[in-house]
C-alpha cells in the first residue's frame, strides 16, 4: 500500500547532536546534496523520475542565496537545504534539465522518488520558518541562524527560537456503516473529505477531534483512535489522522467552514475511492492522509 505523500523520509536527522559548525563544513563540500527552494518552489533535476538532490553546479545559477540549513545525512552524504528568492525559479524554468513547480504538484505527479518528498517537506518547512521568523518574537530585534540552521538566536535578549510544527487533527468520524464527510467550496467539484482542524493550545488530540466535529457538523464524538500521521509542509503542519466514533447523527453544518457535510455509506465511499461513484462524487487522492483513513475504514487496513 502506498503511504501518504511526505511520510517516507530516509534522512538521518542528527541536527541537535551536531556541532554548530556542521553547516559551515558541509555547505561547500563536493559530495554534499543540495535541496533548493526558490521562495516556496522546489527546483528539481528533470528525469524519469527526477531528483530533488542537486550538486553544487545545479545550485550555482540560483543567484543570491539566503538561509541554508544542514538537514542531516542521506546514506552518509550531507544534505543542505538552501533558500533562494522566488524570482530564482525563473532562472531554471526554461532549462529542460530542470523541473520547476510547486511541491503539491511534485507529489501529485510523482516527479521525484517518494522518499525525496520527505526531504523536500523538511527543507520547505524549515526554510519557510526562517523566511518568516527573522525577528525575535520577544523583543523585536533581528535574529541570526544558529545550530546549523535549526535555531535562531536573539543577540539582544538572548531568546532562542526553534522551527515550529503546527498540529492538525483530521478524522474519519463513523457511526455503524456510515461515515461523516464534508466539502469546502475550494475543493474540486464533487470531492468530499474528512473533517479537519488545528489543535488549540493545551488541547488533547481527542478533544480537538470532538470539538472540530461538533463545530463543523454538529455531531457528537465519543471514542477517538489514532491511526497515522502525515507531514503537510504548507507550510509546516502535521496531520494527525484519527478514526472516531460518532454518538449522534443529526447534522448542523457550519456553512462558513463547509459547503456541505453528510453521511456516506461504506459502499458509497468504496465507489468514491475507486472513482466509480454513480453521481461522480470523489474522495481525496492517495497523496492525502484522508484517502488512507477512508481506506482503513472501508477495508480494515492498518497503517
Ligand atoms: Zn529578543
Amino acid at each position: 500500500m502506498h503511504l501518504p505523500a511526505f511520510s517516507l523520509n530516509p534522512l538521518v536527522r542528527h541536527s541537535v547532536e551536531h556541532p554548530a559548525d556542521a553547516l559551515e563544513r558541509h555547505r561547500n563540500e563536493p559530495g554534499t546534496a543540495h535541496l533548493l527552494i526558490a521562495g516556496d518552489i522546489p527546483i528539481l533535476r528533470a528525469g524519469e523520475p527526477g531528483t530533488a538532490l542537486l550538486d553544487a553546479a545545479g545550485l550555482s545559477r540560483a543567484g543570491e542565496l539566503f538561509e541554508d540549513v544542514f538537514l542531516g545525512t542521506l546514506e552518509g552524504r550531507p544534505v543542505v537545504a538552501t533558500l533562494a528568492s522566488p524570482s530564482a525559479a525563473d532562472l531554471y524554468r526554461d532549462d529542460p534539465g530542470f523541473t520547476v513547480t510547486d511541491l503539491r504538484s511534485v507529489a501529485v505527479r510523482g516527479l521525484v522518488p517518494p522518499e525525496e518528498l520527505g526531504l523536500l517537506a523538511t527543507a520547505k518547512s524549515v526554510l519557510d520558518w526562517h523566511r518568516r521568523h527573522r525577528f525575535c518574537a520577544v523583543c523585536g530585534t533581528r535574529t541570526v541562524p544558529a545550530q546549523s540552521g535549526f535555531r535562531r538566536d536573539c543577540g539582544s535578549c538572548g531568546a532562542q527560537h526553534f522551527p515550529r510544527t503546527d498540529p492538525v487533527v483530521i478524522m474519519l468520524v463513523a457511526r455503524g456503516e456510515f461515515c461523516l464527510l464534508g466539502r469546502q467550496s475550494r475543493f474540486l467539484p464533487g470531492m468530499y473529505s474528512c473533517l479537519a482542524g488545528f489543535l488549540e493550545p493545551a488541547e488533547t488530540i481527542e478533544d480537538a477531534v470532538r470539538r472540530e466535529t461538533f463545530e463543523e457538523a454538529g455531531v457528537r464524538v465519543g471514542a477517538v483512535r489514532y491511526h497515522s500521521s502525515q507531514p503537510w509542509p504548507f507550510p509546516s503542519s502535521l496531520m494527525i489522522g484519527c478514526i472516531a466514533e460518532a454518538t449522534s447523527e443529526e447534522l448542523n453544518v457550519d456553512r462558513e467552514e463547509l459547503e456541505d457535510a453528510r453521511w456516506f455509506s461504506r459502499d458509497e465511499v468504496k465507489l468514491m475511492l475507486a472513482g466509480r461513484h454513480p453521481a461522480g462524487l470523489s474522495a481525496p487522492q492517495p497523496i492525502a492522509i484522508a484517502h488512507h483513513l477512508l481506506r482503513a475504514w472501508c477495508y480494515a487496513e492498518s497503517p
